[in-house]
């Protein structure tokens, strides 16, 4: 199957002009000045898509995919995210995670889940652990982990600085660190630990020892929820300062909002590459809420539109940066010739009008279509 995306406005996420964007299979195969393409016959389909904008498919690096434990007993777990719901967020790659409950929560179901959400066209990974150390693992190792699974990228959320962490120190959090570390190296993965960050006394001051007392690299760390508080938030600008990368958290409501957090970014000079922003869905909020994955895209649209912040500097946050940390860059997060065809257009209201995950035609005119959009003919629609 060939599709042509006609007179579309490219944010690769940088603005590459109107373009025409050719999609073969499952790739994005060409983006050219419009009407140099001239391809026709059967299997060729054409979206006329003149005053839309394209940008990469979203990446939300932390999405509770199998649902959190909820904080009230066994009546209160959260149930699975159901893909449609990622899909008309406009995500295409999500990285699923155990949270708190790594007691009835397993490996094996976030596993199967994140493959079943891959046969609905959504790009997954995972990491293995939950909150507590030592960590739960599907092979007795994480490392292990990393090597022979591929879907593994790293360690998460392991819970520093929070009543419901298992207040590891920092020989266990260091032997965990090493194990990630060659886990990334053997395996060719991302490697990442990815730090779940909760409203105690320690902050990040457990991450600066254990890079103090280690060579481990930076870049191996990204400690996430650093907007949930004003004292956390000013401990993440410095330790980006010092070259580490941040994760932020999509419809914060006690801390920093999205808008504001990356507003004050701006104001203090950081560079936002090494910020990430992600969604916690379905995920237990304290009050007993429930993360909702809507909130990624609904936030860097308010940056858009309400901060007045421009669409190439807010949406690398949720493409182009993730994709960098996991090491999938420049197959996902950008829109480029040899790139993965995950492409999501807006109407000039920023509205959700069409999406590909993987080349598949997912939604239509605002219309979700699963699995119907392989068969769907755009030029009878236009
Ligand atoms: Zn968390």
């Amino acid at each position: 199957m060939v599709t042509i995306i006609k007179n579309v406005a490219c944010f690769s996420p940088k603005y590459l002009g109107v373009k025409d964007i050719c999609v073969m299979e499952n790739k994005i195969a060409s983006i050219t000045d419009p009407g140099k393409l001239d391809l026709k016959g059967s299997g060729i389909r054409t979206l006329e898509a003149e005053g839309l904008l394209a940008f990469p498919g979203m990446i939300d690096g932390h999405v509770h995919i199998i649902g959190g434990g909820g904080e009230e007993g066994f009546e209160s777990q959260i149930g699975e995210i159901d893909g449609t719901e990622i899909l008309k967020a406009g995500i295409t790659t999500v990285v699923g995670l155990l949270g708190a409950d790594g007691l009835t929560k397993s490996l094996y179901s976030l596993l199967a889940k994140a493959k079943a959400l891959e046969s609905e066209g959504i790009s997954t990974f995972i990491y293995s652990g939950s909150y507590a150390l030592p960590p739960v693992t599907f092979t007795g190792d994480i490392a292990k982990d990393m090597v022979l699974i591929d879907k593994v990228v790293g360690a998460g959320e392991i819970a520093i600085s929070d009543h419901r962490s298992s207040h590891p120190d920092i020989q266990e959090l260091l032997a965990l660190s090493s194990k990630v570390h060659m886990g990334s190296l053997i395996g060719g993965k991302a490697g990442l630990l990815h730090l779940h960050l909760g409203d105690g006394k320690t902050g990040l001051s457990l991450l600066h020892q254990l890079l103090e007392h280690s060579d481990l690299p930076m870049e191996l760390f990204l400690p996430t929820h650093i907007n949930r508080n004003p004292v956390l938030f000013e401990q993440g600008i410095a330790y980006v300062r010092q070259g580490g990368n941040i994760d932020l958290t999509s419809g914060e409501e006690q801390g920093l909002s999205i808008p504001e957090a990356i507003q004050k970014l701006i104001q203090e000079e950081i560079n936002l590459q090494q910020v990430t922003v992600s969604s916690d869905a379905n995920g237990s909020i304290p009050d007993g809420g429930v993360g909702k994955i809507r909130t990624l895209f609904d936030d860097v649209i308010r940056c858009i539109t309400e901060t007045r912040l421009s669409p190439e500097l807010v949406f690398p946050l949720v493409t182009a940066y993730p994709a960098r940390r996991l090491k999938q860059y420049p197959q996902k997060g950008i829109l480029a010739a040899g790139s993965d065809a995950d492409i999501l257009l807006l109407n000039a209201n920023y509205e959700i009008e069409t999406l590909f995950a993987m080349g598949e035609l997912k939604i239509h005119n605002k219309s979700f279509l699963g699995k119907e959009g392989n068969n769907w003919n755009m030029q009878q629609d236009v």
